[in-house]
């Protein structure tokens, strides 16, 4: 094969989502696989239709993946420039070559005179498409309007009868017919490209040899094919990965989550997660295996693995990744990246103490290997901060509100109070002989004394909570609980 050169061509006028980063990933994957350069071209031609920040996000989302692009804003290249507001000069000069070889033509219609065309062709049930009055103007009736300064956009002269063919790397042979396709504008009256034409301009300039580009793109691709053929250029792979839907099946919008693909970033999932998890929508490789590094990915990657049946996003699997990678990654590093979680919840301040700090890298440790997000850490460590407890109502019903456990509480509280060094097996030995003097042992013990010391009915294993919580917190704790529990019996 030829050195991959291959494009993620963004829009900047929205937000990224999953459907363009599983463009930009194949792109990425693609490269890394056979070498070659990853461009990241900007198709900024729709003036009006800009965001501003869409474009700074898109690329924030590339790096926080660590999809780097070889080629593309920031890092320049030899086909400079990567934005296509700034390539204006090119489009018009291939728009006048295809004037020339008479492959498109000037047209002066009003956007009134458009409208009303419509207007008549839906009244009579006939298709509806440019009437190709401009093409019948004479070389004089079109000089004498460019003359005066009327508007114009330059069309593309498609063919009356005939098909246009083309291989999709997914799909196979393609076919369309000439005559339902509409004489589409590729300069418009602003001067700006349409996005047809600046992007088969610039595949080729850029001497892009794949394009891959989501499903919806199939249609239009035989007027990319014309383009090409009109300018005496040969198309690059068309490789088309199918529709992402949400579980429901219907086509994957807001409704199925995340619309802001760093929303994924925000909500606490890791990269590496992401990566897995997209690569998957659309590329199968062809086996069962589910978990993949990203070398792995790099290393399988093929187009030929890129599925022609829609991909199906399904939130639950990504969790259940992201958790796998959870568990598979340094704890320093989860922990780093649980810390800014827990102080925009407002459990632990901004500045900590050395001791503070421990403390917070030893809770989070404790409840590393229960997360499927980063986001989750506050739930499961919100106990670890607060002496108040909010009392789980089911866990009160069933273990605080037994006869027997303000004595044992108080017993507990007794033993514990001589445990010198806090660690898990002096706790567990202590609480267990508070349990045994009262002949109530196993569940009927750590039950109750988990509900006390930390509000839930379910947690890290409760002899490691204690000792990280240590002796004060838990004493305090068991002593509020035992004020409580002494209601909720006298109740
Ligand atoms: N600018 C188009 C988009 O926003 C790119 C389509 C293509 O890759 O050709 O999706």
């Amino acid at each position: 094969m030829n050195q991959v050169r291959v494009r993620y061509a963004p829009s900047p006028t929205g937000f990224a989502h999953i459907g363009n980063i599983r463009t930009a990933m194949y792109d990425w994957l693609l490269r890394k696989h056979f070498g070659g350069s990853f461009i990241l071209r900007i198709e900024d031609t729709d003036q009006a239709r800009l965001v501003p920040g869409a474009l700074e996000e898109i690329m924030e989302s590339l790096r926080w993946l660590g999809m780097q692009w070889d080629e593309g804003p920031e890092v320049g290249g030899p086909h400079e420039p990567y934005f296509q507001s700034q390539r204006l000069d090119l489009y018009k000069e291939a728009a006048s070559k295809l004037i020339k070889n008479g492959s498109a033509y000037y047209c002066f219609c009003t956007p009134d005179r458009l409208a009303e065309m419509r207007k008549n062709q839906e009244a009579e049930k006939k298709p509806t498409g440019y009437d190709r009055k401009c093409y019948l103007l004479s070389k004089e009736e079109i000089n004498q309007n460019i003359e005066n300064g009327v508007p114009y956009v330059i069309r593309f002269k498609v063919p009356d009868s005939g098909t246009t063919v083309f291989t999709d790397a997914v799909r196979g042979e393609i076919t369309f017919e000439n005559k339902l396709l509409d004489d589409f504008v590729i300069l418009k009256s602003d001067g700006y490209p349409t996005y047809h034409f600046a992007s088969v301009i610039d595949d080729h300039y850029m001497e892009i040899t794949h394009v891959i580009r989501g499903e919806e793109w199939i249609s239009s691709t035989p007027k990319h094919m014309l383009l090409y053929e009109s300018m005496g250029w040969n198309p690059p792979v068309w490789v088309h990965p199918p529709l992402i839907l949400g579980t429901d099946k219907s086509k994957l919008s807001k409704r199925h989550g995340a619309v802001r693909f760093l929303d994924y970033r925000d909500k606490g999932f890791l990269p590496e997660a992401m990566i897995n998890f997209v690569a998957l929508l659309g590329w199968s490789p062809g086996d069962d295996q589910e978990l993949f590094t990203i070398d792995e990915l790099i290393n399988r990657f093929d187009i030929s693995g890129i599925v022609n049946h829609p991909a199906v996003f399904d939130v639950s699997k990504l969790e259940w990744m992201n958790g796998v990678c959870i568990r598979n990654s340094e704890p320093d590093r989860i922990i780093d990246l649980c810390i800014p979680f827990l102080k925009d919840a407002g459990l632990i301040s901004d500045a900590l103490n050395d001791n503070e700090n421990q403390y917070v890298r030893t809770v989070i440790a404790l409840v590393k290997e229960k997360l499927k997000t980063l986001a989750q850490v506050v739930d499961h460590t919100e106990f670890f901060f607060k002496n108040e407890l909010k009392y789980d109502e089911k866990g009160v019903k069933k273990w605080l509100s037994k006869d027997y456990v303000p004595a044992l509480i108080s017993n507990v509280i007794k033993h514990l109070n001589d445990v010198i060094g806090f660690t898990a097996e002096n706790v567990e030995e202590a609480v267990r002989i508070a349990g045994d003097e009262l002949n109530i042992s196993g569940g009927q013990v750590i039950h109750p004394i988990r509900m006390a010391v930390t509000g839930r009915t379910v947690g890290p294993g409760l002899f490691e909570t204690m000792a990280v919580l240590g002796k004060e917190r838990v004493i305090v704790r068991l002593k509020n609980t035992m004020n409580e529990t002494a209601d909720i019996i006298a109740d």
